[in-house]
């Protein structure tokens, strides 16, 4: 029944179209959904490039596809599985070694209809005759407006879909526009359309060997960003083409090969490099390619982002230290780095660390505005930030944001002392210790608890089950002895610790609750305090009411079910029987603060360019 409604979502002929008829493809089947039917990682490929290859159905045909790296992170949340059905948003057909290969760039997963096994029968697709210069498929679809992504650029993407287009304009003659994400060394005669974000100064050297010089640019598009470089010849043919900033077609001939890695700060698996033959020109339309975009955090909120989140951010230029030098643990080789200090208008200010070339030549002055794109967040002292290779500063840009704190700093902000979060982490620390809230998906990824050390974490989740076997146990009414009591049979319940028998014990809860978030469930067990909170009631009252009215004890179970609670929880290595497993005990828990909860929702989605 559900594999039914599963298979009536799937697209069939749309793979066969995809390859085989790509002008059918947009009109016929705007929006594919497959069956992913296989999931395989790929060998290393010698640069630490993660690959994987995913198997897509459409019930009448299957193919190998190749997922793009920046769409990795379905298979890392373990969101796309063995059975998923997928809605195809962007995709290229390629030919990879003889063999059709597609580009997943990007997906959405249909995770309602779960993970049914193999729909249909589907045979292996056949490729028309191959033909010398077969066009390549771009493929976009305005399914990625489902969920309200990016509608602004959907134009772009739909011209991409369409290279059959006729016409004098300039752009028609790029018809076979590629999405950065699916430049390989296996696509021939493509052209992109993309922006320089980054263009390097002319970089000479001398060697033995004989002299040169070289120059690179970082181009951008919607699907990712790729490193071009131009060595001597070009170098003098394009340095001064390119400017940042501006839009280009970049047509083959053009080397593509695997990055280095140790050049670049792209996540890019490959790179470009410059042929005598490459075409270069500036795009007449300088729009649909996205600017360097940023998202800031203010700095106050940077308390409310996790650890190792990639943030940009913008403030006033505080204080700059001088340069240091640090040695590399892991190379042993000295590195530059230079903190300074930014505020903006929340009051907080943050210590952010530059490093290399970036922190020897930094030459702002402090009340500079600038503004950071990829910024690391550690909790080293409460919240600092680190500058990654790969990010970028502006000093002073022309943006609303900067002019905003310009004016803010002009009339009050001089004079205001700010809070930092150093000072927020002390107070914590003398307040207790700062339990990181973590889902329970990291909660096992990261072996909390597996080792001799005891590890804390908060999680926010709901309950959805409450062990009623043995949720209290009849404990000593001493004052302070909260040990378990024997019913000794004559109407007396004995205390070993207090050597005491008592008229009757006091019952404490002792529970197990199953709780679930998104990402997994896990077993907590908590206390006297937890269990009051979670049930209502004392333990006491709970197992009278179970005596005496055994359904009612049952509601109350019921209504405690569902709570959706932020616990505060131990994780703890435990024997039991020869058996060693890791035991979560929760040692506080609150109900979830609404407000707060959205502020945080809110910042989290904003890291997400939407
Ligand atoms: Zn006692």
């Amino acid at each position: 029944m559900a594999t039914d409604l599963a298979a009536s979502k799937i697209t069939p002929g749309v793979l066969d179209a995809i390859f085989n008829d790509p002008e059918r493809r947009a009109t016929d089947f705007p929006v594919p959904v497959c069956q992913c039917v296989q999931i395989k990682p790929l060998a290393s490929q010698g640069n630490g490039a993660e690959r994987y290859r995913v198997v897509l159905s459409d019930t009448k045909n299957f193919v190998q596809s190749m997922l793009a790296t920046g769409a990795n992170h379905f298979i890392h949340d373990q969101k796309l599985k063995k059975g998923s059905l997928v809605r195809l948003k962007q995709f290229q057909a390629n030919a990879l070694k003889g063999k059709r290969i597609l580009v997943i760039m990007d997906i959405d997963v249909l995770a309602e209809f779960g993970e049914p096994d193999k729909i249909g029968d589907p045979q292996a697709l056949k490729v028309k005759d191959e033909e010398e210069d077969v066009k390549p498929a771009p493929g976009a679809v305005s399914g990625a407006g489902f969920y309200g992504n990016k509608p602004a650029q959907q134009p772009a993407q739909a011209q991409q879909s369409l290279p059959s287009r006729t016409g004098p304009s300039s752009s028609a003659a790029h018809g076979n526009i590629y999405p950065i994400e699916a430049l390989s060394p296996y696509a021939h005669k493509w052209t992109i359309k993309a922006r320089v974000s980054n263009k390097s100064e002319i970089r000479t050297w001398h060697k033995q060997s004989g002299e040169g010089k070289l120059f690179s640019v970082n181009l951008l598009d919607e699907s990712g960003e790729i490193k071009a470089t131009g060595f001597n010849e070009q170098c003098d043919q394009l340095y001064d083409l390119f400017q940042e900033g501006s839009v280009y077609y970049i047509s083959s001939p053009c080397r593509v090969q695997l990055a280095k890695k140790q050049f670049t700060n792209l996540p890019n698996d490959y790179e470009l490099t410059f042929d005598r033959e490459t075409q270069v020109e500036k795009a007449e339309d300088q729009e649909n390619v996205p600017q360097v975009r940023f998202n800031f955090t203010n700095i106050a909120n940077l308390q409310t982002v996790e650890k190792d989140t990639t943030i940009d951010i913008i403030g006033v230029l505080k204080e700059v230290a001088d340069v240091t030098q640090i040695v590399s643990k892991s190379t042993s080789k000295p590195y530059d780095k230079r903190e300074l200090t930014l505020v903006d208008d929340s009051d907080f200010s943050v210590r952010l660390t530059i490093w290399g070339k970036t922190a020897v030549s930094f030459d702002a002055q402090p009340e500079s505005i600038v503004a950071f794109k990829g910024a690391k967040v550690s909790d080293f002292g409460g919240r600092s930030l680190s500058l990654l290779s790969s990010g970028s500063m502006s000093l002073d840009p022309d943006i609303q944001e900067a002019h905003k704190l310009r004016g803010w700093y002009d009339t009050h902000g001089r004079s205001n002392t700010f809070a930092s979060h150093s000072g927020m982490a002390s107070a914590g620390a003398a307040g207790g210790r700062q339990d990181p809230v973590m889902t329970v998906a990291k909660v096992y990824e990261d072996n909390l608890g597996t080792t001799e050390s005891t590890d804390y974490f908060s999680t926010k989740a709901t309950i959805v089950y409450i062990k009623q076997e043995n949720f209290a146990y009849p404990a000593c009414i001493s004052d302070g002895c909260n040990k378990k009591v024997t019913d000794m049979g004559d109407g007396t319940w004995r205390c070993e610790k207090c050597d005491v028998n008592h008229p009757k014990p006091e019952y404490r809860y002792i529970m197990s609750l199953n709780v679930n978030d998104h990402t997994g469930q896990l077993w907590l067990s908590c206390f006297d305090d937890v269990g009051r909170l979670i049930m209502g009631m004392s333990a006491d009252q709970l197992m009278s009411l179970k005596d005496s009215d055994d359904p009612a004890a049952g509601r109350a179970f019921e209504e405690a079910n569902c709570k959706t609670m932020l616990f505060k929880c131990r994780a703890k290595m435990d024997s039991f029987q020869d058996q060693q497993r890791v035991r979560y005990q929760v040692t506080g828990a609150s109900p979830v603060n609404y407000a707060n909860e959205a502020q945080k929702l809110a910042e989290l989605i904003k890291l997400y360019n939407i």
